[in-house]
């Protein structure tokens, strides 16, 4: 399996508008200037891309998702995942309509998130609305148990991210993918039992935050977790990629956008 980090960036992205407005003056560790030069700080927003036999799988279709097809050359894509209907993880969607001309894209997710997305692109789904290219062709599955998808099982994981209902991450074979959480509970912590490759949210260095894990809550609990492999992902600009990794296990890293690793 092959997974491509398409955005490893938080809901307003790095650089982030309001470090713009500021003329980046409060920018915590300088990563938004850095981000001019240097792909590794410059972060659109959380969303990969799953490859494997006759299989290419989306988790998440962001504000960002058609530059990320663009950038990574995206030839096809055969399902797609949602974590949870929060913006910067399904506004994406009207721009899967090029991906779905030749066959309907099915969608899976909590029933939470299969009904926000229903109720925010009313057209994709109505019945009267005159077909045409504009018109993406989704087919959705509201999901809260393992499901079989070409050839491999997906275990839905429910985490706890502020008080969204139906907020997921996604367990599959070796890899386990948790984008947006505060926190878990010890039932679903234990469907992360011999997890080798964690990808898991880590907001920035402090202080703790609402509804995202900061970096030493993300540090302990992959530590909890123990894979051979983690990745952070859905980082602010005060998460800086050569000054917070030394801080990390040599096991751990800060993905960026564009990195591809084989799992
Ligand atoms: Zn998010
Ligand atoms: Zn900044
Ligand atoms: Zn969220």
């Amino acid at each position: 399996m092959t997974l491509t980090f398409l955005g490893t960036g938080t809901s307003h992205g790095v650089p982030p508008i309001d470090c713009m407005l500021q003329q980046y003056a409060s920018c915590p560790q300088g990563v938004c200037r850095q981000s001019m030069l240097d792909p590794k700080h410059r972060r659109t927003r959380s969303s990969i891309l799953l490859r494997w036999e006759g299989a290419s799988v989306l988790i998440d279709s962001g504000p960002d998702f058609r530059e990320q097809c663009l950038r990574e050359n995206i030839p096809d894509i055969n399902a797609v995942l949602i974590t949870h209907s929060h913006a910067d993880h399904i506004y994406g969607i009207p721009d899967i309509r090029s991906y779905t001309r030749h066959h309907p894209i099915p969608f899976f997710g909590s029933h939470e998130s299969i009904a926000k997305i229903r109720y925010a692109f009313p057209y994709i789904f109505d019945p009267e609305t005159p077909v045409g290219g504009g018109i993406p062709r989704i087919t959705t599955t509201a999901v809260d148990a393992p499901f079989a998808l070409f050839d491999h099982t997906v275990i839905p994981i429910r985490v706890n991210h502020l008080e969204l209902d139906g907020c997921f991450g996604f367990r599959i074979g070796p890899l386990s993918y948790i984008p947006d959480m505060k926190s878990i509970a010890p039932d679903e912590l234990k469907k992360l039992s011999g997890t080798t490759f964690l990808v898991l949210n880590c907001l920035r260095r402090g202080p703790p935050h609402p509804s995202h894990l900061t970096l030493r809550e993300s540090i302990e609990l992959a530590r909890a977790i123990a894979p051979q492999r983690c990745y952070f992902i859905h980082m602010s600009h005060d998460i800086h990629y050569e000054l917070d990794r030394a801080g990390l296990d040599p096991w751990m890293d800060f993905a960026w956008d564009g990195l591809s690793v084989e799992i």
